[in-house]
C-alpha cells in the first residue's frame, strides 16, 4: 500500500484508511452555485454565511474564515499583540502548526508537558512554570532564564478531547496574558458545558483534508471580541484601509477563504451532529472490541468533557502486547490498514531543540507507545471489525 496515501484522496479498494473526509450532503449543490454565478472568490456569501453559521454554532459573536488554522492561528497571535521575542506557552505534543505560527511572529514557545491521563497540556506544570520560573517586572510576567516576556497561553486541544482551562483562565488572568485556544481538532468538543473555542480570548478552527469538517484547506478564527474580530479581518485582507484606493496601514496578509471553499464548509457544518455522533459511535465500538486486549491504553473522556475522538488514539505497550506501536503499525499497514504515530515532541524538532522545554517528560512517553487509528466519519463497521480483529491477532496471546 502506498506510503503517500493522505486524507482527501479516494481510498484504494480493500484499503482502510486513516481518517478521510465525507462529501455527502449539500456540497455539489452550493459549490455549483457559486460556479454558476461567478462568485468564486473571496468575496461571497457562502463566506459570511460560513461565518455566521459557525458562530452561531458555537455561540460566539464573531468569526473570520481564513485560508489554513495555521494563518489563522499566526493571525490569532499578532491581533493579541504578541511581538517579536515574547514568549508563548505552548505543549510539545501537538501537530506543529501553532508553534510555527509563534516563530511567524518573532515570538518564541515555550514547551510545556501534557498530561499522563488525557494527554492535553499538563496545567499543573504551566503554573509551577509561571509561579516558579517567572516574576513579575512592571506589570509583565518575565521569564527569569530567558529574560523575555510571556505574553501568551496557547493551549491545543488534541486529538478530539479539550484541555482543563479552568485553571489556565484564572492563570491568564491573574498574570495578565492572552489565552488563545487552538481548537482545530476539536471542533464539536466541550469543556464542562462550554463549547471548545469559546472559552480563550480568541480560538482558531481548521478545515483541513482529516478534521472533523473539511473544506478541503481553510480554517476560522472565532472570538466575542469585536474589536480583535474586526482586526483579524482587517489583517488577512492585507491590511486595506479605503475599498477604493491602495492604502493600506500596516503589513497585512493574503489569508481570506474562498467562497468556493466556503461553500465546502457550509454544507459541511450542516452534518457536523451527525459526524460527531459517528466519531463518538467508532469510538465506543474501538471501546467494546479492544478493551480486553492485554498491553492496548485506549483513549479516555475525562469527566468534565465531552470528547468528539477525533482522531482515534491509543496506547501500545510493547512488553505486554508483544509489539511496538512502530512494528504494529507495520503490521497493520501490510493488512491494509493505515495507522499513524503520535506527533514527535516538538522541543526535540531541529528548529525547536534550543528552546526552552519545562519538564517535558510524558509527551516523549506518549510519542513511543501512541498509534492513531482508522477513525473516518464514514468508516463502515465491517472496515472497523477488520481493524478490530487484527489488533486482536497481532496482540500477545
Ligand atoms: C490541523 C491543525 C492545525 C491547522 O492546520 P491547517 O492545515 O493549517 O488548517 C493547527 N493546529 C493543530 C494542532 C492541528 O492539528
Amino acid at each position: 500500500m502506498s506510503m503517500s496515501y493522505e486524507a482527501g484522496a479516494p481510498a484504494p479498494t480493500g484499503f482502510v484508511p486513516l481518517c478521510i473526509p465525507r462529501v455527502r450532503g449539500n456540497e455539489w449543490i452550493y459549490v455549483k452555485e457559486c460556479l454558476d454565478t461567478n462568485w468564486i472568490s473571496s468575496v461571497g456569501t457562502y463566506v459570511t454565511r460560513f461565518e455566521e453559521e459557525m458562530a452561531a454554532y458555537l455561540g460566539v459573536k464573531r468569526a473570520v474564515a481564513v485560508v489554513n488554522g495555521t494563518a489563522g492561528l499566526h493571525t490569532a497571535l499578532l491581533i493579541l499583540g504578541v511581538q517579536p521575542d515574547d514568549e508563548v506557552i505552548v505543549p510539545s505534543l501537538t501537530f506543529v502548526a501553532p508553534v510555527n505560527a509563534i516563530r511567524y511572529c518573532g515570538a518564541w514557545p515555550v514547551f510545556m508537558d501534557v498530561q499522563r491521563d488525557t494527554w492535553q497540556m499538563d496545567v499543573g506544570k504551566v503554573a509551577d512554570f509561571l509561579e516558579g520560573e517567572c516574576k513579575h517586572h512592571n506589570s509583565e510576567l518575565i521569564n527569569r532564564s530567558t529574560g523575555r516576556r510571556v505574553r501568551a497561553l496557547l493551549p491545543v486541544h488534541i486529538l478530539g478531547h479539550p484541555v482543563d482551562m479552568d485553571p489556565l483562565i484564572e492563570l491568564a488572568q491573574k498574570h495578565n496574558l492572552a489565552l488563545i485556544e487552538d481548537a482545530t481538532e476539536s471542533l464539536g468538543a466541550k469543556y464542562r458545558d462550554l463549547m471548545v473555542g469559546t472559552i480563550g480570548d480568541v480560538a482558531v478552527l481548521s478545515f483541513n483534508g482529516n478534521k472533523l469538517i473539511s473544506t478541503g484547506g481553510g480554517g476560522m478564527i472565532v472570538t466575542d471580541d469585536d474589536r480583535l474580530a474586526d482586526y483579524a479581518r482587517y489583517l488577512t485582507t492585507q491590511a486595506k484601509d479605503d475599498p477604493l484606493e491602495y492604502f493600506h496601514g500596516e503589513i497585512g496578509y493574503n489569508y481570506r477563504l474562498t467562497n468556493v471553499l466556503a461553500a465546502l464548509g457550509v454544507a459541511q457544518l450542516e452534518q457536523i451532529e451527525d459526524y460527531i455522533a459517528a466519531k463518538r459511535r467508532i469510538a465506543a465500538r474501538y471501546c467494546e472490541g479492544l478493551a480486553g486486549v492485554q498491553g492496548l491504553t485506549l483513549p479516555l473522556q475525562a469527566d468534565w468533557a465531552l470528547s468528539t475522538f477525533w482522531l482515534y488514539t491509543l496506547l501500545v505497550n510493547e512488553k505486554k502486547y508483544g509489539m511496538d506501536s512502530r512494528a504494529l503499525l507495520r503490521a497493520l499497514r501490510d493488512r491494509g490498514i493505515q495507522t499513524r504515530p503520535l506527533w514527535h515532541p516538538i522541543h526535540r524538532l531541529k528548529p525547536y531543540r534550543d528552546c526552552q522545554a519545562y519538564k517535558v517528560e510524558v509527551a516523549d512517553w506518549l510519542y513511543e507507545r501512541g498509534l492513531a487509528i482508522p477513525c473516518s466519519v464514514g468508516l463502515p463497521a465491517l472496515d472497523q471489525d477488520r481493524v478490530i480483529e487484527a489488533m486482536i491477532e497481532l496482540g500477545r496471546k
